[in-house]
């Protein structure tokens, strides 16, 4: 995969600005680039669980653990999981670009 997940380098750089933390558990995130390679352990999280995934508004942030128990379930299907039961992951206490999107998109599938 290329290293911009599709998406231009502006973008991307927009996305970084907003998400400070994980959207899903609210884990403190790391600056991008440290000496121009990836460090620490967040991810970029396509909040859809099929394509396309170069759409700006359907990217976030988000931490490795979140990232690798969601996998590619529905957000809310995730939400039914032992890992977001245990840390209290729910629609309430996730990011406002993930309630967004749960509104707008995937109520509507
Ligand atoms: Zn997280």
């Amino acid at each position: 995969m290329k290293n911009n997940y599709g998406l231009p380098k502006i973008e991307l750089q927009k996305i970084f600005d907003r998400d400070k933390v994980c959207v899903y558990c609210k884990k403190e995130m790391k600056s991008h680039e440290v000496n121009n390679e990836r460090v620490d352990w967040f991810t970029i999280e396509h909040l859809n669980y099929m394509p396309p995934w170069n759409n700006p508004a359907t990217v976030t942030i988000c931490c490795w653990a979140c990232n690798s128990s969601r996998g590619n379930k529905k957000i809310r299907d995730w939400f039914e999981t032992a890992y977001c039961i245990d840390r209290n992951i729910k629609e309430k206490t996730v990011s406002k670009s993930v309630q967004k999107y749960l509104i707008e998109v995937e109520d509507k599938e």
